[in-house]
């Protein structure tokens, strides 16, 4: 009988399950957890079609919401100093930032060096504590990685992926100051996007949603968006400028929030602004992918850029609270619409690749 279980990435989209035959010490400064529910996010489907370069052997997961098993002899609290017990469930900070590199040592730890973008986190299981991933039967919350406890009431499903869109969003949406009363462009109706809407509805602001997808088109509608630009109706890109300059008024959005991924989306968002207006990069990751750009497109409108990854680490608190507030205003409940045993993670990362669901989880027996 082994310990437990993880699943690692074999090769370009090749998963195996790996026994782990004992459970690894538990540093003083760390915790040891049960993987209740894990997501399966878009960027590990990027991950299992090998996208991006991770260490074979790897344990593939980030977004979970886990249960104490142990905690080490110094952990009392969580990372926001609520008192924590064995049972209690909580969610991590997926990544952690290295606090020595010129991002950490100024402060930005969602630009740290070490983090980037395919994660430090993503470690062989062979390397002690093994389980580093969350599509596994248990968690290792390293010393120093901030975790928190979910809040009563915040369903396991929606908890789970927290850490990852909803953390990111209100960093990013915070970082252009978005005030009560603006309007607010999404280009992109995914999983960011339609977070980005709930969080902007919640600042009070409007929202204008550009997406071509049907099903994601209804699903910003349902998650409050206040008009849709729908680029099957829209095809061209100056009409579709057009029609967000007239539903905000003639002048373009005070922000907009890229979360497309795709790169001509960065022109055409900036063109949707108004004069002075903040503009978040935030959907595209990919460096080979180019598109052609003139700055002067920024200059002569004096916009204000703002790009980034990951989110300052006490972003999932104020998730955690967004979603204690919020979660049931909004139809969260509808975008996990596939459950898989762990075992059957090829499967769900196969269904998630086609687009056979929106959202896929793994319940670990
Ligand atoms: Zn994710
Ligand atoms: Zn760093």
């Amino acid at each position: 009988m082994s310990f437990g279980k993880v699943v690692t990435l074999a090769g370009e989209r090749e998963t195996e399950i790996k026994e782990i035959e004992h459970k690894p010490d538990i540093e003083d400064d760390a915790v040891f957890t049960e993987v209740v529910q894990t997501n399966v996010c878009g960027s590990e489907v990027h991950f299992w079609k090998g996208e991006f370069p991770v260490p074979n052997g790897a344990v593939l997961g980030h977004e979970a919401v886990l249960r104490v098993d142990e905690l080490g002899d110094n952990v009392t609290t969580d990372s926001a100093g609520n008192r924590v017990e064995e049972g209690d469930l909580v969610t991590p900070v997926y990544f952690q930032p290295c606090g020595e590199c010129a991002g950490c040592s100024n402060g930005q730890f969602y630009a740290c060096e070490v983090v980037k973008s395919t994660g430090e986190w993503m470690q062989p299981h062979s390397i002690p504590p093994h389980f580093r991933g969350t599509f596994a039967t248990h968690y290792y919350i390293n010393p120093d990685q901030r975790f928190y406890k979910v809040p009563d009431g915040v369903p396991n499903h929606v908890a789970a992926g927290a850490n990852c869109a909803l953390s990111q969003v209100i960093f990013g949406l915070d970082r252009a100051n978005l005030t009560q009363g603006e309007t607010v462009l999404v280009q992109g109706a995914g999983g960011l996007g339609l977070n980005a809407i709930a969080v902007a509805k919640e600042t009070g602001a409007e929202v204008v949603v550009v997406e071509g997808a049907p099903g994601r088109i209804e699903r910003a509608k349902e998650f409050g968006a206040d008009h849709v630009v729908d680029m099957k109706e829209y095809e061209d890109s100056g009409e579709r400028i057009r029609r967000v300059q007239e539903v905000t008024g003639g002048d373009g959005a005070d922000v907009g929030i890229e979360v497309a991924g795709i790169p001509a989306a960065f022109k055409e968002g900036v063109s949707m602004l108004r004069n002075g207006a903040r503009y978040v990069e935030m959907g595209n990751i990919a460096t080979e992918l180019t598109t052609e750009f003139s700055p002067a497109d920024l200059t002569v409108k004096r916009i204000n850029v703002k790009s980034l990854l990951f989110y300052q680490p006490w972003y999932l608190e104020k998730a955690l609270d967004f979603l204690e507030r919020n979660a049931d205003d909004y139809p969260y409940d509808d975008l996990l619409d596939a459950k898989f045993p762990l075992e059957d993670a090829q499967e769900a990362l196969e269904g998630s690749a086609n687009q056979e669901f929106t959202r896929a989880s793994l319940i670990p027996e």
